[in-house]
């Protein structure tokens, strides 16, 4: 047997990766995970976590509002956007401090240097080191897609939503899915008045029609706007530093910030995956079994550049059943029936199992039940969580 560097080699510590990472270093193995960025990945980085403090404190604006109704006097409330922005950012840092603790606890060497195969089991580190892993785990997540068309580079992603230097008075959010939900009820929340622009006429695609009929009826409630049915064809910088974006089927309209949420690509550009004889698909997501092997037998790849299913628990889910297969001898696959997910939208929403739709064309006739349920502190007249329940 030849002797390699280390047992296991991870490229990217998101949430897939470090989960891998820890659990096959604390089965005995030695362990490398390079990351160029910083450690926690998408989810801890730029996505769930400061996301979802963003939502807890867009929701004080209906909450301070419903509180005069239970006998609160508040004085004019004044929301300060750079501290919460702050307060996230640091606590993403935290963050990152603890899942770097969490590697090292368990004796995985960090790497900070971008990392390439240059062949089936050799990787070249940034630095131009060469090392050798008897596995390798690819985990380098996904980025977002950014739809092109003229004027399109003026547009952010939610990576940059998290840093912005002020709140835009008008956002577009392009696309209608989780992202773009979840950062319609934000802006909305701190005072942007908000458009969603989609390309079909559908929200949320593959929830229930109930609940995606029921948070558009809300949404629109209080306040945002849906362009359904609308292709990008052009955003143009005004003078003034606002946009005048373009699509077909609507007027054209000004606003101060375009933000894309339009679906997440895998990043597997880059990483000489030629080099290990790695296959992809035709959209760019490494190929892999019911053990997320690849083609390439001592190869493995997890999480969002697999392109299954794009939630952090699944990529934890796999990361573990990497490890527990590879270095803790119990063979595990991933069981992908009844995910449960959730959107942080306001209301937020969530899943499990089959949706109403999926039920009737698998299983024939079936028998739904509803219940429209209104919590007791919604139940003064004129409050404005009152909206989200009729
Ligand atoms: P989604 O897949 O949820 O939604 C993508 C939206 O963009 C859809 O409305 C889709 O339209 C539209 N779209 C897709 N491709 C194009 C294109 N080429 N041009 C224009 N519009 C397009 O993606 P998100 O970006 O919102 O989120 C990415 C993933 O991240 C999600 O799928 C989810 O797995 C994960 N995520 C999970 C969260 C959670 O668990 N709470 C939160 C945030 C993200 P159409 O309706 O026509 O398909």
């Amino acid at each position: 047997m030849p002797d390699f560097d280390y047992d296991l080699f991870t490229i990217g510590a998101g949430s897939g990766g470090v989960r891998a990472s820890r659990v096959a270093a604390a089965y005995g193995a030695k362990v490398a995970v390079a990351e160029e960025y910083r450690v926690g990945g998408t989810c801890v980085i730029r996505g769930c976590v400061p996301k979802k403090m963003l939502v807890y404190g867009a929701h004080f604006a209906e909450d301070l509002e419903d509180a005069k109704q239970f006998g609160w006097d508040i004085p004019q409330a004044r929301f300060d956007w750079i501290s919460l922005r702050d307060t996230v950012l640091k606590d993403v840092d935290r963050l990152n401090g603890i899942y770097t603790e969490t590697l090292e606890n368990h004796g995985a060497e960090i790497i900070h240097e971008r990392a390439t195969l240059t062949g089936p089991h050799e990787i070249t580190l940034g630095s131009g080191r060469t090392v050798t892993a008897r596995h390798i785990l690819i985990a380098t997540g996904a980025r977002p897609h950014l739809p092109e068309f003229p004027g399109s580079e003026h547009g952010i992603t939610s990576n940059e939503a998290f840093h912005l230097d002020a709140l835009p008075k008008r956002v577009a959010i392009a696309g209608a899915g989780y992202i773009a939900n979840e950062f319609a009820g934000i802006f909305h929340q701190f005072g942007s008045k908000v458009t969603v622009i989609n390309r079909s006429d559908q929200l949320l695609r593959g929830y229930d029609q109930a609940l995606r009929d029921r948070l558009l009826q809300i949404s629109i409630t209080k306040g945002i706007q849906f362009r359904f049915n609308a292709q990008f064809q052009r955003i143009a910088k005004n003078a003034d530093g606002s946009f005048t974006v373009e699509t077909t089927g609507h007027d054209p309209m000004d606003v101060d910030l375009v933000m894309f949420a339009t679906g997440r690509v895998p990043n597997s550009e880059g990483l000489g995956l030629d080099a290990a004889g790695v296959a992809i698909d035709e959209k760019g997501a490494i190929c892999v079994d019911e053990y997320s092997k690849t083609n390439v037998d001592h190869i493995y790849a997890v999480g969002d550049v697999t392109g299954r299913v794009q939630l952090t628990p699944v990529a934890i889910r796999e990361g573990q059943a990497v490890a527990d297969t590879v270095f803790g001898g119990k063979p595990t696959t991933v069981d992908y029936d009844c995910i449960a997910s959730a959107v942080f939208s306001h209301p937020p929403l969530a899943g499990v199992g089959m949706t109403e739709g999926e039920a009737r064309n698998k299983l024939g006739s079936i028998k739904v039940y509803e219940s429209d349920f209104r919590p007791m502190n919604m139940w003064f007249p004129g409050g404005t969580s009152a909206a989200s329940t009729k």
